[in-house]
């Protein structure tokens, strides 16, 4: 059962429990990494390209469901934010 993605404007909602803050999402990603090691060899990533990614699951953090997520419309994002 694909996994229906937020977008600008919608957030996650777990149907069973009303959940909407807290999730465990499994995701695949490939990346390039440009991994930059100092003189003792200790590895930092610099660089991350990202070439795909995708979200598998979302499980409720609440009820322990997985996949029983539905869109819903976030609230606004508060007073100041408001385009007039
Ligand atoms: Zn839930």
């Amino acid at each position: 059962m694909p996994v229906p993605l937020p977008t600008q404007t919608t957030r996650w909602r777990c149907t069973l429990c009303g959940n909407l803050t807290r999730f465990d999402v499994t995701r695949s990603s490939r990346t390039v990494e440009y991994v930059h090691l100092d003189l003792t060899g200790v590895p930092s990533v610099e660089e991350r390209q990202v070439l795909s990614d995708t979200v598998e699951s979302v499980r409720c953090r609440w009820c322990n469901t997985a996949d029983r997520i539905e869109l819903v419309e976030r609230p606004s994002a508060g007073p100041g934010t408001e385009q007039v």
